[in-house]
């Protein structure tokens, strides 16, 4: 079903959908809420507060007065419910004056606020009592959104689908199967996790949409292991005295645990095997260098290796830094190249005839350096992030001499060893777990709103001093439904704030180029105060920079908030991460203090599992690994057994499911490795 099959879904609305990468029907049902919102009763005017939504049932008393302010309009009315009565405030919706009638009652239900000294309600939402009636109660969806789009209309196309009964929502697990794990059936979940009936319903429905996720995940990535069982390396290699040389000249020492990892990768990378290995080690352990001598060792063996970041600004600051290592270390063999999507097409065409000539040996980059037009001599080694666990694995195209190169995945997913070894069901693991000793525990702070004052005061202090800051935002731009801090408003503000420094402003939304300069320009020194989303959360090393303010901290799941924060704290310098709350409210302040007391990611995931309990609800998306919507490892740890018991049944009864009974998960499973960018053939 396309976009535009949804009735009430034109040019424009499948625009802007495809802004927020939903591309089809399929990419619409698992556009998941960002959370619900709750239709209370209405309140009496007179007991309403400044600070939240609210909704009340009141009369228009007055004339509702349409007034041009420079190029806005301002709409304004009175309403009263017997006992109180309220201003309501409308901009840029002149159009609602033909709607609202002097002396009808009406349910407005909008966020309240406190101007010059009275309390109006801005932007509300104009109901009939009848429909208010309708909704009260219930738990409406509230999408991540983008200008000109409303949950409203994400939420009607999103019934539409399921309502005519799309291809998209039949299930592909036999009934018998999903009757003994006990999970609802696809149609049911998605309505459910969209337009939850109760609690129960909705926990139910996000049950079985986590473990679809673990159970494609873990079916796909046995089927890799069975086939690369065995396999010989096309690459032999030996150990090289240049890296032992490379680790003499680092401006520190190794730790004990980056050098035993370096020597399990050394000695796999050397056997007559395929490697397929995981480096995990926390934000701040010191992977980045453990996988540029895996590389150098390759280079130094004559062959090729490839190391894909998941983001542009990532991979750049990647290449310098191997393009530096190379010069201290004196290590002329070694040939980085950078290779991304917004690479110069001259210097693209130069630099795909160095790879496929073999001059360019160490290539890093996207997903780009994957790319069917991306022709290697000799690729010998690929390094990913696990995100990417699938996409590069078994890729023999990548190569002209066809053998399968060696794998380094690496992740700073915290998790438990008997997990791991459903999760990482595929791969030989090598763990960092120490940090650099030099370095100092970043100092973090759990604050409120009114603290605001202070940290501008503290952000300023750290600048004089020649450091540099982030402020991190959950949003891009200004949205009317969630009252949320913005990189655009923060930008602008703070350039008011702080004239005297150089302040930048980063977000996905930028072209990929923008971003890359601004980063650029922040890891020289050149920008004095970042304002981002959570585009820094991945990988990026600027030492120099040591306070972080994360605003709206309770919008994120802990494992992302313990990632941002891996962003400060690198160089020899205190650092400080100041997490600020603009809700305080159901536990938040509770929640945010875990990251204060620890500052190891695999403590952080299990408190924070405790404390919410699988029963919450709230912030249904809070795994920090983009690969799953919903699934957590820690939080469904007992959805991750289900699904691999189930991949191992059914690879066992039927391995190559051929029967009727498996067809339709061979069907897709195949749809879904398509998507993930993998080219393994069932
Ligand atoms: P991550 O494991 O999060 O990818 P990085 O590889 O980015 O961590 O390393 C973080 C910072 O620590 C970098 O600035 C790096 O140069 C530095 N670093 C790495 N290993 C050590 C070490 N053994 N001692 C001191 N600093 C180190
Ligand atoms: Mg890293």
């Amino acid at each position: 079903m396309t976009l535009q099959e949804i009735k009430g879904i034109g040019p424009k609305t499948e625009e802007l959908m495809n802004r927020l990468q939903i591309y089809t029907a399929e990419d619409l049902l698992k556009y998941y809420p960002l959370g619900y919102d709750l239709y209370p009763s209405p309140t009496p005017v007179a007991l309403i507060s400044p600070g939240g939504k609210a909704a009340v049932r009141a009369r228009v008393i007055s004339d509702v007065v349409l007034r041009h302010f420079k190029r806005m309009t301002i709409l304004t009315c009175e309403v009263s419910d017997g006992e109180g009565t309220l201003r309501l405030t409308w901009y840029n919706a002149p159009f609602l004056a033909h709607v609202l009638i002097k002396g009808k009652t009406y349910v407005f239900r909008g966020v309240v606020r406190e101007k010059g000294g009275r309390t109006v309600m801005e932007h509300p939402e104009i109901l009939t009592p009848e429909k208010y009636a309708d909704l009260e109660g219930s738990l409406v969806p509230v999408y991540g959104l983008t200008k000109g789009l409303s949950s409203g209309t994400i939420a009607k196309a999103v019934r539409q689908v399921i309502e005519t009964d799309a291809s998209e929502c039949a299930d592909y697990l036999p009934d018998w199967l999903r009757e003994e794990l006990r999970l609802d059936d696809l149609k049911t979940s998605l309505r459910e996790i969209h337009f939850p009936e109760s609690a129960e319903s909705l926990r139910k429905a996000r049950e079985r949409l986590v473990f679809d996720e673990f159970f494609l995940f873990i079916l796909g990535i046995r089927i890799l292991k069975a086939r690369e069982e065995g396999a010989k390396s096309a690459y032999p290699m030996r150990p090289v005295w240049e890296c032992e040389e490379v680790i003499g000249r680092l401006p520190y020492r190794l730790t004990s645990a980056q050098l035993n990892a370096w020597r399990e990768i050394e000695a796999h990378m050397s056997g007559t095997g395929v490697m397929s290995r995981l480096l995990q080690g926390d934000v701040g352990s010191g992977k980045t260098v453990i996988s540029f001598l895996a590389m150098i060792m390759a280079a130094a063996n004559g062959y090729q290796s490839a190391l894909m970041a998941p983001t542009e600004v990532l991979a750049s600051q990647h290449y310098e830094k191997l393009m530096k290592m190379k010069e201290d270390a004196g290590i002329p063999f070694i040939k980085p190249v950078l290779l991304t999507g917004s690479t110069k097409a001259a210097d693209q065409r130069r630099i795909l005839a160095e790879i496929s000539s073999g001059e360019a040996n160490a290539v890093i980059g996207t997903h780009a350096v994957f790319q069917d037009r991306v022709a290697y001599r000799n690729l010998a080694l690929v390094i990913t992030d696990e995100q990417h666990r699938f996409g590069v694995r078994q890729r023999q195209s990548l190569t002209k001499k066809g053998g399968c190169p060696h794998t380094l995945v690496m992740s700073a997913t915290p998790i438990p060893r008997t997990l791991g070894v459903i999760y990482y069901g595929d791969l030989d693991i090598s763990v960092i777990d120490e940090l650099p000793s030099r370095r100092l525990p970043v100092k973090s702070a759990v604050v409120d709103t009114s603290y605001m004052e202070k940290a501008m005061r503290f952000l300023s202090k750290e600048m004089a001093e020649g450091r540099q800051a982030y402020v991190i935002c959950p949003m891009i731009e200004p949205s009317e439904e969630l009252e949320l801090a913005n990189v655009r408003e923060e930008t602008a503000r703070l350039k008011k704030e702080f004239r005297d420094y150089s302040v930048g402003m980063l977000h996905g939304g930028m072209p990929a180029d923008r971003k890359n300069k601004v980063m650029e320009m922040f890891a020289r020194g050149e920008i004095d105060l970042l304002v981002s989303t959570t585009v820094v959360e991945v990988g990026v090393d600027v030492p120099n920079a040591a306070v972080m303010l994360i605003e709206n901290a309770e919008r994120f799941g802990l494992a992302q908030l313990h990632q941002l924060r891996g962003r400060v704290g690198r160089g020899t310098e205190q650092s400080y991460c100041i997490f600020m709350a603009g809700d305080t409210s159901g536990g938040t302040m509770e929640r945010l203090n875990i990251l204060k007391e620890s500052s190891d990611g695999f403590v952080i995931a299990e408190k924070d599992f405790a404390l919410r309990g699988p029963g919450d609800l709230l912030g249904i998306r809070q795994s920090g690994d983009a690969r799953f919507l919903l699934a957590d490892v820690t939080r469904d740890s007992g959805s991750l057994k289900k699904a691999g018991e189930t991949a191992a049944r059914i690879l066992r009864e039927d391995p190559s499911m051929e029967t009727a009974e498996y067809a339709k998960v061979r069907e897709h499973l195949t749809a879904y490795l398509t998507k993930n960018n993998s080219d393994i053939a069932l």
